[in-house]
């Protein structure tokens, strides 16, 4: 019998688009062929270096079965590569040209490397030269003028740790992570209003769920295994809805490669779709919240008893005009009451949001207004309710949590002149960190562009192409005297020309360390993942964690001797464990499948971590998105890739290729367009050459493959928390 689930009765959905996890399967198999066996059992006893479900080997702790996807086994190579011929990096100029995967299919990055100015390649050194280049280098610039930045694929929270203790022992608080440049603002929004920056409830929440409400995330493409979650969380009666601006196909539905009723006949995923305006969200938000109070559907008692801040909201939202609601939103008076209804209906709902959300100058506002609804009916500290800002890489929340970001030294304790004397006592770190705010990675770089930042330390990240505007990106990148790279293989922003030196470091993978590592999941769950022995052969790499405290070990032998004396992953544990009362427990953590979750399966049962006790409401003001006449308002999104790295020339889920520009019919109609057809977007900062391709994005707005369209992104428009607006105006012509 025909399940009301299903998509198709055409086996494996042969007529339709969709991702062939088969094929990624014979792919992966094919490209690891040099260390199968090596590849295997990083699959097997590792944790995921992709997002941040979090996994052990390929099992999880939401479901029974398979934990695995293309995301993963595309980023396996990354595990296997053999080590590149250095001397490729002799001589940059034939690199220039190469894109960021063609160098990264050179392979590891082998032996530590430097380039002075006016030379056109990089140089072998020693180890020893090279700490000692990069130890002068710090030496000799003002720490307010000293950056760092970590990424978030890969590194463990060891290394976190390590790095950021390092960039404060020098004296900078110029840390940070591309957290900041996804979830910051739902770290400034979360905190400011309940008080935690992390997800509030487990992914087993979600099964069993009356409603999840995915907001600007599409978990199909960047979370897949998610997608075998939601058809759990279907076959419990769990209605999903989705609030977009475009129809997403991944989130309409999915084949799971490894369930087999949905591999043959597909899953439905969103039960309803709510198609908003690009930044439409907090105009939707206040509408449904409109809704419920008129029908008297919000939840008074929780109100009452659990929050502060009401009664302005509701004089707010009362005030505010339909009009001005359906225009903001881009839906209407009548499509509001249908999602309000449902929620009210709803006994327990979860939110579930990311980029969608965060990625505009107004990103904490829009996270708030998530935090307003949810409060509304009481939806946090009780079985399958919560907030969950989804997070797309690995290392995105125990980065934030180590202390990776400007902001705070460890979890629980924000930079402040009370919070440095307190890591000066002998307990803590024994010296005193900086006591000033720190800026963040977008900061750092626009700082850099005017001239006042002379050494900055990238472990990952590749700026010219993951920032706004590559060109004024690599004219900053080129003003910095001292940059060090510390990474895993070669990037197009190691090639920028230096303004005096570039150091190039190699690093081990997480699976590499001594000692292993930890990550922590979206979910809160710290997870020990095994060094896994077998790996390429390297023995010039040196670990992730390690590396900077040997420049720290050069620049003050005596006192990083003290505070710095690790031998091995488990000496950070202990220390994290001691630090850090959040992660309590990590040095527990020694062996394949050891894992905890901070806070239990669920925060804010009681209370909430608000000074005292109390959710916020937060009042804020509807958005104003200007869209000059004659222009659309362009979105960025993301295909088959994971951050800048590019998987796939075409986005098997909706078919799109790296240039096409997505667009509503009738806006291809009312100009003459036919698919296919080649346009270019223009806006004050450049131009992007693409082809039309017509689908269901929000008439009026448009959507072009990240990073590719960063050359018509501003730099300078960012969330209050430094996260840029990867938002912008744009003529479209017909070539
Ligand atoms: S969904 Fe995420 S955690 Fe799970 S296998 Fe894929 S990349 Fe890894």
């Amino acid at each position: 019998m025909r399940s009301r689930n299903w998509v198709s009765l055409v086996p494996y959905g042969l007529n339709e688009q969709h991702p062939n996890n088969y094929k990624d399967i014979v792919a992966a198999l094919w490209e690891n062929r040099d260390n199968l066996g090596y590849a295997w059992r990083v699959l097997k006893d590792g944790c995921c270096d992709g997002c941040s479900l979090g996994t052990t080997g390929m099992h999880d702790w939401t479901m029974k079965g398979v934990h695995l996807c293309a995301v993963r086994l595309q980023m396996l190579r990354f595990n296997t590569m053999p080590a590149m011929d250095w001397h490729l990096l002799e001589d940059v100029a034939p690199l220039k040209s190469k894109t960021e995967k063609q160098l990264r299919k050179l392979g590891r990055l082998a032996v530590p490397m430097v380039r002075r100015k006016g030379e056109k390649g990089f140089r072998r050194v020693s180890w020893d030269e090279a700490l000692n280049i990069a130890a002068d280098g710090i030496r000799a610039a003002d720490p307010h003028r000293v950056g760092w930045y970590l990424t978030s694929r890969g590194l463990t929270n060891e290394a976190y740790y390590a790095h950021q203790k390092v960039a404060r022992f020098i004296g900078t608080n110029h840390v940070d992570t591309s957290a900041r440049i996804c979830h910051a603002p739902s770290t400034a929004g979360l905190t400011a209003t309940v008080g935690c920056a992390a997800t509030t409830c487990s992914y087993s929440d979600w099964i069993g769920s009356d409603l999840i409400v995915l907001v600007g995330s599409n978990v199909a493409n960047n979370q897949p295994v998610t997608t075998k979650y939601l058809y759990y969380a279907r076959k419990a009666g769990t209605k999903v809805f989705v609030v977009n601006p475009y129809h997403e196909p991944g989130l309409e539905r999915y084949w799971i490669p490894s369930v087999t009723e949905s591999a043959l006949f597909g899953t439905r995923i969103a039960d309803d779709f709510f198609q908003i305006h690009v930044g439409g969200d907090i105009p939707f938000f206040y509408g449904v919240l409109k809704h419920l109070i008129e029908n008297n559907w919000t939840d008074r008692e929780f109100i009452a008893s659990r929050t502060l801040g009401w009664p302005e909201l509701e004089v707010k939202v009362r005030g505010l005009s339909w009009a001005a609601l359906e225009k903001g939103s881009g839906l209407t008076r009548a499509d509001m009451l249908r999602f309000a209804q449902a929620f009210a209906k709803a006994r327990h709902a979860i939110v579930v949001w990311s980029m969608g959300i965060t990625q505009h100058r107004y990103g904490s506002d829009n996270v708030r207004s998530i935090v307003n609804l949810q409060l509304s009916r009481g939806n946090i500290g009780r079985p399958h309710t919560g907030l969950m800002p989804i997070r797309g890489h690995s290392g995105v929340q125990g980065g934030a949590e180590m202390g990776g970001m400007p902001g705070a030294y460890v979890m629980g304790f924000p930079v402040s002149e009370q919070n440095a004397k307190k890591f000066a006592e002998p307990e803590m770190w024994g010296f005193e960190p900086p006591g000033w705010k720190g800026l963040s990675a977008t900061q750092m770089v626009l700082a850099a562009g005017r001239g006042e930042i002379d050494v900055l330390w990238q472990s990952g990240g590749n700026f010219k192409q993951t920032l706004p505007e590559p060109d004024l990106v690599a004219r900053a990148l080129g003003n910095i005297r001292l940059r060090i790279h510390q990474d895993i293989v070669a990037n197009p922003t190691m090639l920028v020309d230096p303004a005096d030196t570039v150091l190039l470091l190699p690093t081990r993978t997480r699976y590499e360390q001594r000692g292993g590592g930890t990550e922590t999941s979206t979910e809160r769950r710290i997870i020990f993942s095994p060094q896994i022995p077998g790996g390429p052969d390297l023995p010039e790499a040196k670990d992730e964690w390690e590396i900077p405290v040997l420049v720290a070990r050069k620049l003050d032998p005596q006192s990083s001797a003290k505070f710095f004396p690790w031998k091995d992953t488990q000496d950070i544990r202990s220390e994290i464990d001691r630090v850090c009362p959040t992660y309590k427990g990590i040095a527990a953590l020694k062996k394949k499948g050891d894992n905890f979750q901070y806070g239990g399966p669920r925060l804010l049962v009681d209370r909430c971590l608000t000074p005292h006790g109390k959710g916020h409401f937060s009042a804020i003001d509807l958005p104003e998105e200007k869209v000059p006449v004659g222009r659309f308002l362009l979105a960025t999104r993301r295909g088959k890739q994971f951050n800048s790295i590019i998987h796939a020339e075409v986005d098997p889920l909706t078919g799109a290729r790296r240039d096409d520009v997505l667009m509503a019919r009738e806006d291809a109609e009312k100009l003459g367009l036919r698919p296919g057809e080649s346009v270019i977007l223009r806006n004050e900062l450049g131009e992007f050459h693409g082809r039309v391709k017509i689908d269901r994005v929000k008439p009026g707005s448009l959507q072009a493959h990240w990073p590719e369209i960063n050359v018509l992104i501003p730099a300078g428009r960012l969330d209050p928390s430094g996260v840029p607006d990867y938002n912008a105006t744009v003529e479209l012509h017909r070539v």
